[in-house]
């Protein structure tokens, strides 16, 4: 079986050795995304992999489709960068990589604190032998409220985190889980919007919660709310972000993930002119700390996602079962 993987970073490699010799399969790896441009390198191959930033649209999977791969492994979680419905109607097969929710949940845990006390600044301070107070007064998590929306895997490890703090934790969810119930009160969006000191966000990217966080959900929130965001940008309405910080409302944010980071994150940018000006003009603020999309990149997550695309393209090649197939 003949395997192309894109995107592939040399942290990867060790592992897709590894399951070159598990698996038995030859495996080209390349560093650049797949793209309309260079799809022409998947003809005589049997499957590919990419990880987020290839955008896997209805052209791409006609193409590979034409090209005779029969299957593709996204190496994340995440698959919005993927037109399902065209893979199935071109007849490529689909399946995501999962790994353990601990690492997102810890770096979660991370940006609260960070955004709680004011280490963004204080980080600034101490680069200037600035070692002054003012300003960098803290609040402790076990006088709070704390939000989480989305319990799936990541949210319900976010709340096991939360748990040792002694802050309430309120939850919603459009499904509601036992195991979260002995640490939280699942609420109603509402309720939680209104009773939280900081919310976190652990829903995936789907048209129910595109912009979830707008001018209209900020205005029901608390004065000084902090936002935490390890899940997708898209969440986040960035314009009502701005009016929110600069009116006040929001006390800190905390965001991993920004819309339109495909091309910046997990790239070298530092010598270029940069296009992305919402970008830009919120990370300025002493109050918003943003991170390039990395709350999963641990040791353990890494060798996951490069195992379960391997394996899920095996068993969707040989035409057996794969436990995290799309479709
Ligand atoms: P999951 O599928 O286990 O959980 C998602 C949960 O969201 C589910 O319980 C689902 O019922 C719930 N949900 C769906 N629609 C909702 C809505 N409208 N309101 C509230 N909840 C809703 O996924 P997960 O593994 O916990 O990951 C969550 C998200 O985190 C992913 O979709 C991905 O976007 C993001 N993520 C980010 C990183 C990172 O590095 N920053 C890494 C992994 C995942």
């Amino acid at each position: 079986m003949k395997i192309h993987a894109y995107e592939v970073r040399n942290d990867e490699i060790p592992y897709f050795n590894q399951m070159k010799e598990k698996l038995g399969v030859e495996i080209t790896l390349s560093p650049e995304c797949l793209s309309m441009e260079n799809l022409e390198s998947t003809k005589g191959y049997d499957a590919v992999t990419t990880i987020g930033h290839s955008q896997m649209t209805k052209e791409v999977m006609k193409g590979l489709s034409e090209n005779g791969v029969k299957a593709y492994a996204t190496r994340c979680i995440g698959y919005n960068h993927i037109d399902l419905e065209a893979a199935k109607q071109y007849g490529v097969r689909v399946c995501n990589a999962t790994y353990g929710p601990n690492g997102v949940a810890d770096y979660t845990l991370m940006l609260i604190l960070l955004c709680l006390r004011s280490y963004k600044q204080a980080l600034w301070r101490r680069h200037v032998n600035d070692f002054s107070l003012t300003g960098l007064q803290g609040r402790e998590m076990k006088d709070l409220v704390v939000g989480v929306i989305g319990t799936g895997r990541i949210g319900e490890a976010v709340i096991k985190n939360l748990s040792g703090f002694g802050c309430r934790i309120l939850a919603y969810d459009v499904y509601q889980k036992e195991s979260v119930k002995g640490y939280g009160d699942y609420v109603s969006l509402e309720k939680l919007y209104e009773e939280s000191d900081i919310i976190t966000l652990h829903a995936p990217l789907q048209d129910s919660t595109y912009r979830m966080i707008n001018e209209d959900s900020i205005k029901r929130m608390k004065d000084g709310v902090v936002l935490i965001n390890c899940a997708r940008g898209e969440l986040m309405d960035i314009d009502a972000l701005i009016k929110g910080i600069e009116e006040e409302k929001i006390g800190a944010l905390g965001m991993d993930v920004f819309e339109n980071e495909e091309g910046i994150y997990h790239h070298d940018r530092k010598t270029d002119i940069l296009s992305n000006r919402n970008m830009a003009y919120l990370q300025q603020f002493k109050n918003v700390v943003m991170t390039q999309h990395m709350a999963f990149y641990t040791d353990a997550a890494v060798k996951s996602m490069v195992i379960m695309a391997l394996e899920g393209i095996v068993s969707m090649v040989d035409g057996k079962e794969c436990s995290t197939l799309l479709v």
